[in-house]
């Protein structure tokens, strides 16, 4: 009896006993970059299983990345091992050092090469399973297929790129050097070309400009009269991307510098000793002799991504595209963020008659100004464009932009029906604007996934939000679409001057801004190591001047 009361008593705790813990998501990571690490940093990681995948043990900070080309900063002050991030932060996550060659939405795999051959098949393949995939490769670099770049040109993507840029400026000056040599083939050897026109090459063409004025002309006093540097960019202006303002004084500052630009042009070849432009208003093509140069044309996709597009049925784009709530719209699980995707903005157009239903609570057929105005927050979140197309038209309010559809009526006492709606709303999908291929949004974009998975749990169980609306995007959470918040951008041109664009249409050039340079770049750095690092560096430069060896 005593022992039946006992065994009850064991099978009672036995299938009272608490269930296991639920598995733990697993999240897989691919690139340690910008927008990896800031989702890394950012995410709980004791909620899910983290994998991280990069062929890079650390995180390059590639705003200096031209500053290592000349020696100003070092290349070891501009990265941060990725595995001394996590354990500062006490992330749990596990990290391995292998490139990603093929993701298997199907199976919810990625495919990955090690260097080290390691498994039986003595190479260093292994696959990964995820939940949740979070694709964080960046881009490569684009020649347009244009011959020869790949084997002539530099690129200016990694740290090791940047090195090599280093190595071969002083090779030139090196051979240059050399007794007899006539001075056609001096001028060839140290004419330094860049190709492109954009933040980078124009940094570029600045800091090479300062390394030889400061540094290099007195180390070699004899060659210095031979010594050019020329921008080829195929627009009509440099910097394209910021405010004419800016153009327009890096333009006469580098003529005053004496660097040459040659606007309007295209690299159509590139041979072991001249580059091929073809002029793009008169056809004529010119071979321009050169010793160096530098690629900084553009950015392309990486053979993974194009694999996985063609998977998921995304054709021909240059990047993945996702949802505004960046997740990949034919795969639940896989979310992409960084210069390898780009977000589709979903139109207004085409929820439009939807959107009409839900405003209209009393099923009249119109809408009255409070109607609207009841769920034009919501709209405002889901579809940015509408406030844009307000602004850039200078309207107050919705009314306005109601009224301008429906012709003069009264503000208060206006209704409008669904054609009139849709009239008024029909060019604000005009103002879709795509976000930059810069450190800027590839951050933003990985702090704000990480919010998502760290919230995930909660909007699956309050699922009420802006997406009432049209029901579409993630349907099950409310969270709020990704915005990018545009805090500005620098151009530092060289002579201890900068250019900056700040938000609210402020511009400021000349040496105050380099100052402001100086200071944002060093409060940007991901550790106080590389922080005392790169601030030394700088001191250093200014105390003796840039190492001129190889
Ligand atoms: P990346 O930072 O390029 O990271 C990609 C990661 O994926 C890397 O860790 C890489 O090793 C890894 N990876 C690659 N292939 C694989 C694979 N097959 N499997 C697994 N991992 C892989 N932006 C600004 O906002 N301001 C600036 O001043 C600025 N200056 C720049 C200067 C230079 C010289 C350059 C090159 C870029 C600059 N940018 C700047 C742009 C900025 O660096 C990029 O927009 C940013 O790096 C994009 O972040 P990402 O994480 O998408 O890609
Ligand atoms: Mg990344
Ligand atoms: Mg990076
Ligand atoms: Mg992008
Ligand atoms: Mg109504």
């Amino acid at each position: 009896m005593g022992f039946s009361f006992f065994a009850s008593r064991a099978a009672a705790r036995f299938l009272e006993a608490p269930e296991p813990p639920p598995r733990k998501k697993k999240v897989v990571v691919l690139g340690t970059g910008w927008a990896g690490t800031s989702f890394l940093k950012n995410l709980d990681s004791s909620r899910y299983e983290v994998k991280v995948i990069s062929p890079r043990n650390y995180f390059a900070f590639t705003p200096l990345l031209p500053s290592v080309t000349c020696g100003t900063v070092e290349a070891r002050s501009v990265v941060e091992p990725i595995r001394r991030m996590f354990e500062k932060k006490g992330k749990d996550v596990a990290y391995y050092e292998a490139e990603c060659f093929k993701i298997d939405p199907t199976k919810k795999a990625v495919h990955c090469r090690s260097a080290v051959g390691t498994n039986l098949d003595g190479n260093g393949d292994f696959m990964v399973d995820y939940d949740y995939l979070v694709v964080a490769l960046g881009a490569t670099v684009n020649t347009f297929n244009t011959p020869g770049v790949m084997e002539h040109c530099h690129f200016l993507k990694e740290v090791e790129d940047a090195q090599k840029i280093r190595k071969s400026v002083i090779d030139c000056f090196e051979r240059a050097s050399i007794p007899n040599i006539s001075e056609e083939e001096k001028r060839k050897i140290l004419h330094f070309v860049i190709i492109g026109g954009g933040p980078t090459g124009v940094e570029f063409a600045a800091e090479l400009h300062d390394f030889l004025v400061e540094d290099l002309v007195k180390l070699y006093p004899a060659i210095e009269q031979f010594v050019k540097i020329t921008i080829i960019q195929s627009g009509e202006h440099i910097l394209n991307t910021f405010d004419q303002r800016i153009a327009v004084f890096a333009e006469s500052k580098f003529q005053r510098d004496g660097i040459e630009l040659s606007t309007g042009f295209r690299v159509i070849k590139v041979s072991d000793d001249s580059i091929t432009v073809k002029c793009k208003s008169s056809g004529v093509e010119t071979l321009v002799p050169y010793g160096m140069a530098v690629w900084s044309a553009g950015i392309g996709t990486r053979p993974v991504i194009t694999d996985f597009m063609s998977q998921v049925g995304q054709g021909k784009r240059r990047a993945l595209a996702t949802n505004e709530w960046l997740r990949v719209p034919e795969c639940d699980s896989v979310y992409a963020i960084g210069d390898c995707s780009s977000i589709s903005q979903r139109k207004i157009m085409e929820d439009i008659s939807t959107i009409f239903k839900v405003a209209d609570k009393d099923n009249s057929g119109t809408l009255t100004l409070k109607e609207i105005n009841d769920v034009l927050e919501d709209i405002c979140i889901r579809y940015p464009q509408v406030e844009l197309y307000m602004k850039s038209m200078h309207m107050v309010d919705i009314a306005d932009l109601i009224k301008g559809g429906v012709g003069d009526s009264n503000k208060e006492s206006m209704v409008v029906n669904i054609e009139e709606f849709k009239k008024a709303l029909s060019h604000v999908d005009s103002q879709v604007k795509t976000v930059p291929a810069t450190a800027q949004v590839a951050a933003q974009q990985g702090y704000y996934l990480a919010d998502c998975f760290n919230k995930k749990d909660h909007c699956v169980e309050h699922p009420e939000g802006p997406l009432r609306l049209t029901g579409s995007g993630e349907g099950h959470h409310n969270f709020r679409p990704f915005r990018y918040k545009h805090l500005g951008q620098f151009a530092p041109l060289g002579g201890e001057q900068a250019a900056a664009e700040l938000p609210g249409d402020w511009v400021s050039m000349g040496h105050s801004t380099q100052w402001l340079w100086y200071s944002v770049y060093a409060s940007k750095q991901v550790s106080w190591r590389t922080r005392v690092l790169v601030v030394s560096d700088w001191t250093r430069r200014f105390i003796f001047g840039r190492d001129s060896s190889r």
